[in-house]
């Protein structure tokens, strides 16, 4: 089958990766759409020394007749498979697993090839009124909503959301629906902010001076750099909380001591279940597709590499089956 090889430092298309395996536990799903993530981009710079198929934002259709679901159903999927034995995967957790696969990132074949397998339990029908184009944005928009999971936020409490890439402005656009407070966004490039304007406060970074300091009961760090959170430290407000949502493959050294004298608290946060995400997706209707940069077929798989790669460009969509 078709399928997109990480090949460090770089991607490589293959007409004949090998069918991914079948087991009585798992679907094999036809894939319609990947996205192209930054930790796409991480692995194909060699991150976690991943080899095999990448990807792990997809929607595709159940190609299986084992499967609990019907075929043909529209599908997302969850993308931790845990063992199902340890205490993680009894309380729901899967994600958390020390002996998880993780599609296309660890010990599991991606999405960005013609079909994939998951446990059955992984995969979520897609509501009828979520276009294929939205489906595809589930995995990055429940990372997105973990944030709600995690921390408790009053209707008046105030919201500076760091960084204009892909998950800043998904993040902009969760706060901009569900929060009633003010939120404000700041960013380096002026057409990425432009995305959510009508959502939230946006602010071009180096506008924001230091009479701003202090002044925010959440700080959510979304830049991908170690920068996001020396920054952040600046502006929450004493007793306030960051949510770090950056993970930096080259760690500096880093002053904490801001953290101790005024008290803050850090929240970690990763990725987020599904089904709230697909709820969030057909009720809120958050316009995700605005994050759309460019499309292009799986065989031109290098040109989507590069486009993704590019400063400043938001989502690239793979099509990799028609539907
Ligand atoms: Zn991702
Ligand atoms: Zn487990």
């Amino acid at each position: 089958m078709k399928a997109l090889i990480c090949r460090p430092p770089g991607v490589e298309f293959v007409e004949n990766a090998p069918e991914p395996e079948i087991n009585t536990s798992e679907s094999r799903v036809r894939v319609y759409w990947a996205g192209i993530c930054r930790t796409d981009l991480e692995l194909t710079k060699g991150y976690m020394g991943f080899e095999g198929i990448l990807g792990h934002e997809f929607v595709g259709v159940v190609d299986d007749d084992a499967s609990p679901l019907p075929r043909g159903a529209r599908v997302v999927g969850e993308i931790n498979a845990g063992c199902g034995r340890c205490e993680w995967c009894a309380s729901g957790m899967e994600r958390h697993c020390p002996n998880r696969t993780v599609l296309g990132i660890l010990k599991r074949g991606g999405c960005m090839a013609e079909r994939l397998t998951l446990p059955h339990e992984n995969l979520l029908p897609v509501p009828k009124d979520v276009p294929d184009r939205v489906a595809v944005f589930t995995e990055p928009l429940a990372a997105a909503l973990e944030i709600f999971e995690q921390i408790h936020i009053e209707p008046i409490q105030r919201v500076c959301i760091l960084g204009d890439g892909k998950l800043g402005l998904l993040i902009a656009m969760t706060f901009g629906i569900r929060h009633e407070g003010p939120v404000v966004l700041l960013g380096r490039h002026h057409e990425k902010l432009k995305t959510v304007e009508d959502l939230v406060e946006v602010h071009l970074e180096n506008q924001f001076d230091a009479t701003m300091n202090k002044q925010w009961d959440y700080v959510v760090d979304a830049t991908g750099s170690s920068s996001g959170l020396n920054r952040a430290m600046q502006l929450v407000k004493p007793r306030g909380t960051i949510v770090l949502k950056s993970t930096m493959a080259h760690a500096e050294a880093l002053d904490l001591t801001p953290l101790v004298i005024d008290e803050v608290t850090v929240v970690g946060s990763r990725c987020g279940r599904f089904a709230p995400a697909l709820e969030f997706l057909a009720r809120r209707k958050p316009p995700v597709e605005r994050l759309i940069d460019a499309e292009f077929p799986i065989e031109q798989a290098r040109a989507a590499w590069d486009r993704a790669s590019a400063r400043g460009v938001k989502k690239v969509l793979l099509k990799v089956n028609a539907e």
